[in-house]
């Protein structure tokens, strides 16, 4: 967590975000749209602030969220879920995970996620006290190896951490490796946290196009916490209102902690959210359907510019190796990249541990979240590496 000289080290997003203003690069590094999701989503939080919606909410989250939530679990995936004592309202997906990890991870328990990994998981594991083991993902088809995975969770094991849709790789898991996971978890007593902020945004993959969660399975609902965030669904990353759905008294464990890191959230934002949930499926197939367009597009550029590129089933994101291209190190080559082509992406090795880098060393992530015509002009500046 501490920079060589000492200091906090900026996370790969906020460096890689300067790096993108300094230059006036393109920014396909940090995952944000830039384009409004909704109308409808925003004009509830206008309506909210105008309405007076704008002091402290309940801890939990205000009730016609917490329903909303309830009801998209039912609609979209059968789960039954009492919004009154199993849904907790979080500053974004970061709130919930960070309040699950302290609350249930003791020192030396461990915590065991897929390997590239998002960067919150190492930290959070690291600041409360859990040892951090990791199964590996390989470019580019980035499915788990059943066998390893075996031998790495154990009786040790507090927690599985998975992450479906994928950050950084898109990758979907499928039924095998996800009914594998519930198998080890019941077997070693261990609780499941899934972190399924992409949900929505799923264009193909192993239930072609559909996001299947990991509570749906036999026996996982009563040890797992699921979470999501209205970040990535309505295109609003910056109103910070996720949530998580577990069984009571996990919750009761996990609010124990959230009540002191940011005792409430952002009230208005709250219905804006709910407003969004109920939306007809048709907009939820929109959103998902323009942004797999988005994928083509910048997967056709960086393919014709000469990355080998591995084709994500879902997110928002796209990883490329720069080997094709005599770049080794993506590190290196990120840095480099504005000054060569004008455009910022994020070396795959944020996402690995120090001591594992090796393996993917020249892979680089893009995001495709952007308008066709920034991933057009980027596509252009891209081609002229080779
Ligand atoms: N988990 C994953 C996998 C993510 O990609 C992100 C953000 N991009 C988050 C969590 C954080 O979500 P939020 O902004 O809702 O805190
Ligand atoms: N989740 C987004 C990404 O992976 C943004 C992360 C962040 O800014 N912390 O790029």
């Amino acid at each position: 967590l501490l920079a060589p000289d000492g200091g906090i080290a900026a996370t790969i997003f906020a460096e890689m975000s300067a790096l993108a203003t300094r230059t006036g690069a393109i920014n396909l590094g940090q995952g944000f749209p830039d384009e409004d999701g909704p109308v409808e989503v925003l004009e509830a939080a206008r309506r909210a602030i105008a309405d007076g919606v704008n002091q402290y909410p309940p801890g939990t989250g205000m009730p016609v969220l917490r329903e909303a939530i309830a009801r998209h679990q039912r609609h979209w995936y059968g789960l039954t879920v009492d919004a009154a004592s199993e849904v907790l309202v979080t500053a974004g997906a970061t709130e919930a995970l960070a309040a699950t990890i302290l609350a249930l991870v003791d020192d030396g328990d461990e915590v065991v996620t897929f390997e590239p990994y998002y960067d919150a998981y190492a930290a959070l594991i690291a600041r409360a006290g859990g040892v951090h083991r990791t199964v590996p993902l390989r470019f580019p088809d980035w499915r788990p190896d059943l066998d390893e995975l075996a031998s790495v969770v154990g009786p040790r094991t507090r927690l599985i951490i998975v992450n479906t849709p994928h950050n950084p790789t898109g990758a979907v898991f499928d039924r095998e490796v996800l009914a594998a996971i519930v198998d080890l978890a019941e077997r070693h007593d261990a609780v499941i946290v899934t972190d399924e902020v992409y949900e929505h945004l799923v264009f193909d993959g192993p239930f072609g196009g559909k996001h299947v969660p990991i509570a749906t399975l036999p026996g996982a609902r009563e040890r797992t916490v699921t979470i999501s965030s209205g970040g990535k669904t309505f295109s609003t990353t910056g109103w910070k209102i996720g949530w998580l759905v577990a069984p009571a008294p996990l919750v009761t464990a996990i609010l124990a902690v959230k009540q002191y890191l940011t005792y409430v959230n952002g009230a208005p934002f709250q219905p804006a959210i709910a407003t969004g949930l109920d939306l007809p499926d048709q907009v939820f197939a929109d959103a998902a359907a323009a942004l797999a367009a988005k994928r083509d597009v910048l997967a056709t550029g960086l393919v014709a510019a000469g990355f080998e590129v591995s084709l994500p089933a879902a997110g928002y994101f796209i990883v490329a190796d720069a080997a094709a291209l005599g770049f080794d190190d993506g590190a290196a080559f990120c840095r480099r990249l504005p000054e060569l082509a004008g455009v910022v992406g994020v070396p795959i090795s944020a996402f690995v541990h120090p001591e594992r880098r090796a393996d993917t060393r020249s892979l680089v992530r893009f995001a495709f979240c952007k308008r066709l015509e920034v991933l057009q002009e980027a596509s252009s500046r891209l081609a002229t590496l080779g």
